[in-house]
Parts: structure tokens; C-alpha cells; sequence
């Protein structure tokens, strides 16, 4: 048995379930937040945060750690009472950081993916995004029809394991955005270029 402090701020609580999928038993979605299920509140002043302390089994920590680990505001903070320190801290550490600027010259660092290369194109009529990839020059080998980028690069890289090169998944759901950008707006997509917001389709 372990004994748990579990604090939550409701005020930052995005409401996408994570916590009440993982750890049911003490968390619950209600309508657009999440609810710490028998909690007290943290203090008089503050109405929004509020905590649940005890001793728990083994499964019940785990479930309550990854709740707070799997919460992608850090709403959700557990502390061991035993050894009065943070398993899970809701604060974020920037005492040892690498901190970069970045840039990129596509001339000078572009490096081709021999794996193949993505075409991209709008369906306009039935308002989706069609995605070939071609694993040798006008080859084709897959093709993906979807309605958003996440179902998109999800079938792709997820589903269809399709094995390329980091940057260039990271390229595909740029591209995937711009796409869906320009369907949702009637702008013009061509692969490759900035989307131009005043250069509407007929
Ligand atoms: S995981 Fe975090 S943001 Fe999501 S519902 Fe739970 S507390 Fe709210």
C-alpha cells in the first residue's frame, strides 16, 4: 500500500478524458471537465482545485500516476505522502534545458527519403483529401482517401506502418494541414507551395 496525495485543478482541465479513461474509479467526465470523484477542496479561497489523500493498492497508484502523466496540461499533480515528494509534478522544469533557435535551409539540408515520395490532392466534390505514395518514380503503392489530417497520417504511418524518413512524416502532416486548410476555405493547394489565403477557387 501506497499513501497518495492527488491534487486537480479544474480550471486548466481541457476535458479530454485521459484521466477518467485511465482511472475511472476517480475520475469522471462531466460535460467539458474532468471531476476528482470524492475530493475535498484545496482551500477556501481557491473553488477550482481540490484533492483526494490515502493509502492505495499497487494498481490504484499505477492508475492514478498515469491519469496525471497521460493529462496534457498538467491538471493533475500525485504526490507520495510517505516521502513527501512529487511522483507526478504539474510544474514544469526548465532549471536544465538545451534552447535553440531554429532554422532550415531546404537547399542546403533537404535529404530525400529513399523510402518514395507523397502526392497530395483535393477531392473537392466529396470534400476529401486523396494521398498517393509512390515507393519509385509514378509508382504508386498506397493510396489514402480522409476527411482530416489525423486520419490521414494515422492510416498511413500508424496503420499502414509505412516505413519513411521522420522529417519527412513531419512533412506529410504539414502538407496534410495545408490541404485541409485550403478545402475547408476554397483555396487553392498545390503541393509544396505556401498557401496563398486570397486566391480562392472558383
Ligand atoms: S486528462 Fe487532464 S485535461 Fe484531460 S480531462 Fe483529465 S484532467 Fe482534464
Amino acid at each position: 500500500m501506497t499513501k497518495l496525495r492527488v491534487e486537480f485543478d479544474k480550471k486548466i482541465c481541457v476535458g479530454n478524458g485521459v484521466c477518467a479513461a485511465i482511472a475511472p474509479q476517480y475520475f469522471e467526465l462531466l460535460g467539458k471537465k474532468a471531476k476528482l470523484l470524492n475530493s475535498k477542496q484545496l482551500s477556501q479561497s481557491n473553488k477550482n482545485s481540490c484533492f483526494i489523500e490515502g493509502h492505495c493498492d499497487e494498481n490504484a497508484a499505477k492508475q492514478l500516476i498515469e491519469a496525471a502523466r497521460g493529462c496534457p496540461v498538467n491538471a493533475i499533480r500525485v504526490i507520495d505522502k510517505e516521502q513527501n515528494k512529487d511522483i507526478v509534478s504539474n510544474k514544469v522544469d526548465g532549471s536544465n534545458i538545451k534552447e535553440i533557435f531554429a532554422e532550415y535551409d531546404d537547399l542546403k539540408e533537404f535529404v530525400i527519403d529513399n523510402a518514395g515520395y507523397f502526392l497530395i490532392r483535393l477531392d473537392r466534390k466529396n470534400q476529401n483529401i486523396e494521398v498517393a505514395f509512390c515507393n519509385e518514380k509514378n509508382k504508386i503503392i498506397l493510396k489514402v482517401t480522409g476527411k482530416k489530417p489525423v486520419d490521414i497520417y494515422h492510416a498511413i504511418l500508424s496503420k499502414e506502418k509505412l516505413n519513411i524518413r521522420m522529417e519527412h512524416a513531419a512533412y506529410l502532416g504539414r502538407e496534410l494541414q495545408k490541404a485541409y486548410i485550403a478545402l475547408k476555405n476554397n483555396l487553392e493547394y498545390i503541393q509544396d507551395d505556401e498557401l496563398d489565403i486570397n486566391k480562392k477557387t472558383g
